[in-house]
């Protein structure tokens, strides 16, 4: 199964920023490396020289860069041409597009407390930057001039595309409103910027105010020693010395919940995880949802959609509420209905040990491991020392790739990092020629949004000259150290899922920047990184990374079958789970602006109980209050995309299969009708030049256990 993932798409105001177009470095910006592009290969970023007091300068001299030329784009006395308008604003915004990719990807996985105010100060500005040139009245009538002459253009397909895809991006933008409404517009996107800010920064805020204290060793008992040793050191670090600290990662599920033997730890635990964002301190996050609910509401209304829903779907490959409501909907019953006999065997366990009690939320892993252990007779952690971190990625991850794609890697040590556990790989293609460079950023830590995602730093161009620089981020537990890095099952499925995403954005092969590598409809994102959980599973694959840390040995192979064989055990609860929060996601924003309720709690337990997701061992994988991907913007009416995604994913996997699975010619087939093409077709379009056919729904439905047998 998948696991949802966060995903960060560097050009967050939708205008593709170039990177190379190299304007003079501005008196202001004397001695700032971010002035011009950095002269590290593939202009990856002189993270050693990038201090914070770097970045307000370079936003402040980007942004007025980036007007100036929209500026002359817009009054050109000439009349507009593809050239002069489009390709123009492909060209422009070269400074802003690196300080924000810079920034962006740095706040998300080293902040601190004075990026943090940078993206306070900054959100409303983007904002209203982007407004600034997507409410240009005469730099939207050139768009609007080319865009109604565009049969007689003679453009090649791909700038045919382009064209369409600005003026969708202007009139979705409010290019179309009155003036007065244009004002409207530009103080709700400001309003929305700045929550989205505040919510974002009091997840990760309270997630670590959150941690679990406990005062004895003996509470832990579950936990190998290892880890409790590292809860005692995360608790003296804060001061606590002598008692244990457990982190949370932002899911509603905790991982230790699995291996705690205390029932009223994991109760505790469990409790403190549900609470978060909504404690009454300083990080309650109930009153900023309402507002940025509320927010994105009016925004709908004044660009004339019934919700928000509506206006984000319309450009989604699903189109509309109807069509994500309806999949949504008809998978909730048979999910919770196997969730329910999930739930029995648990229950089974609890009463055969005379337990006495009622299965709860922070017991299901526990049980499911012992389910599991009974049924398939392996516990979980036998597999950790087969999957060790080094031979999960290099032997692994990078292993699938080159037999697909033929693609090999080389780990560098010169190249700056901003972490000392982070790693850089030159990716070089079959006929050896360098096609990108790769950083792995796999550690947990405190100042990292929790989670994991892809996100590039330079995206590829022909336009500009540019070749990808994309990195992925994970949050696997750092071990004490002279320990070994051991994963679980898991987090092995995470490394591979956002390699995907790696993929698709190092295979990227388009001439403009808009249609990069994964700037695709957020609902067909997820796709390639999902097929690619597939090989970590592979026998071939798994035979060459699964190795036992200490000997070498071989993961046996009734362990590995066993593996395989329960890939579709706890279906149920992870199809509940994910539906419920995506549910959630969709009722926030299928709201008119007064239908807007005052209780976030009492509303998150109405719209569960309307939908059939209230089952309650079952809580949502995300709860109203941190949940990032519905209120920070990335996913917000779009948490289905994964589940949408997926159909795409089973159907492909299915041919991967049919075709005979690992092979060049597999690989070869899939990047070139797929991966390479980034936005710049109809994305329905690419599946069905790839797969020769449009998808269809019964692999999913076979592989999450939905068929109703
Ligand atoms: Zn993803």
């Amino acid at each position: 199964m998948s696991r949802p993932q966060m995903l960060v798409v560097a050009a967050a105001l939708g205008l593709a920023f170039s990177q190379t177009v190299l304007a003079a470095p501005a008196a202001a910006l004397a001695g700032n490396p971010l002035a011009t592009a950095s002269t590290l290969p593939f202009h990856y970023p002189a993270f050693d020289k990038i201090k914070d007091e770097h970045f307000l300068p370079a936003y402040a001299e980007g942004m007025r860069q980036q007007l100036k030329e929209i500026d002359v784009i817009a009054n050109n006395k000439k009349p507009a041409t593809f050239d002069n308008t489009i390709v123009a604003m492909e060209k422009s915004g070269a400074l802003l597009t690196r300080v924000q990719t810079t920034f962006g990807n740095l706040q998300g996985a080293n902040t601190n407390d004075k990026l943090d105010a940078i993206d306070s100060e900054m959100s409303p500005k983007l904002a209203a930057h982007g407004d600034a040139i997507y409410l240009n009245p005469k730099l939207y009538a050139r768009v609007k001039a080319l865009y109604d002459k565009r049969d007689s253009l003679k453009l090649d397909a791909e700038s045919k595309h382009l064209l369409e895809r600005y003026h969708t991006d202007f009139v979705r933008a409010g290019a179309k409103l009155s003036a007065a409404d244009k004002e409207k517009l530009k103080a709700i996107n400001g309003v929305i910027a700045t929550l989205q800010t505040t919510f974002t920064q009091n997840v990760l805020k309270e997630t670590n105010a959150s941690a679990l204290v406990v005062d004895t060793r003996e509470e832990l008992a579950g936990m190998s020693d290892a880890e409790i040793d590292a809860a005692a050191a995360a608790a003296k670090a804060k001061g606590k010395d002598g008692k244990f600290l457990v982190a949370l990662v932002n899911t509603s599920g905790q991982p230790p919940l699995a291996v705690l033997k205390n029932r009223a730890v994991r109760s505790r635990l469990m409790a403190v995880s549900l609470a978060r964002g909504a404690n009454g301190g300083e990080f309650d996050n109930r009153q900023v949802v309402l507002k940025i609910a509320k927010a994105r509401a009016e925004k709908a209304t004044l660009l004339g959609y019934e919700n928000y829903a509506a206006y984000s779907l319309e450009d989604q490959t699903a189109h509309d509420t109807g069509a994500v409501n309806k999949l949504l909907g008809e998978l909730a019953k048979p999910a919770v209905n196997n969730a329910r006999k999930e739930a029995a065997d648990l229950q089974a366990v609890v009463d055969a040990d005379k337990g006495g009690f009622k299965i709860e939320a922070g017991d299901w892993a526990y049980y499911t491991d012992k389910v599991r252990a009974q049924r398939f007779a392996f516990d979980e952690n036998q597999l950790k020392p087969y999957f060790e971190l080094d031979n999960v990625l290099i032997n692994g991850v990078f292993y699938a790739a080159t037999k697909l794609y033929g693609i090999t890697f080389k780990e560098r040590k010169d190249l700056p990092v901003y972490n000392p556990d982070v790693r850089v790989f030159d990716v070089f293609d079959a006929d050896g020629k360098q096609l990108a460079i790769f950083i792995a950023d796999m550690y947990a830590r405190s100042n990292k949004q929790g989670g994991a995602w892809m996100n590039e730093y330079i995206s590829q161009s022909t336009l500009l000259g540019t070749k990808s620089v994309v990195a992925n981020h994970l949050n696997i537990p750092k071990p004490p150290a002279g320990e070994p890095t051991l994963l679980t099952y898991d987090e092995v499925k995470t490394a591979f899922h956002e390699f995907g995403h790696a993929l698709h954005g190092m295979f990227s092969n388009v001439k403009y920047p808009r249609f990069s590598g994964t700037s695709v409809p957020r609902d067909f994102v997820e796709y390639p990184s999902q097929v690619n959980e597939m090989w970590a599973v592979w026998p071939e694959v798994l035979a060459n990374y699964a190795k036992h840390y200490k000997t070498g040995a071989p993961m046996p192979k009734e362990l590995l079958d066993k593996v395989i064989a329960s890939k579709k055990f706890n279906q149920g609860f992870m199809t509940t789970e994910y539906l419920a929060a995506s549910l959630l996601d969709q009722r926030w924003h299928q709201l008119t602006p007064a239908q807007i309720p005052t209780d976030v709690l009492a509303f998150e337990a109405q719209s569960l109980k309307d939908m059939g997701v209230d089952f309650a061992p079952v809580p949502p994988r995300y709860r109203t209050t941190y949940f990032s991907h519905s209120f920070s913007g990335g996913y917000s009416a779009g948490y289905y995309a994964y589940l949408w995604s997926e159909k795409l994913d089973a159907d492909t996997v299915e041919w991967f299969k049919e075709k005979g699975g690992l092979k060049r010619e597999n690989g070869d087939w899939f990047r070139a009708k797929l991966l390479s093409r980034g936005g710049t077709d109809d994305a329905m379009n690419l599946f069905h030049n790839f797969r020769g056919r449009d998808p269809v729904i019964e692999p999913l439905l076979e592989r999450r256990g939905l068929t109703g047998k």
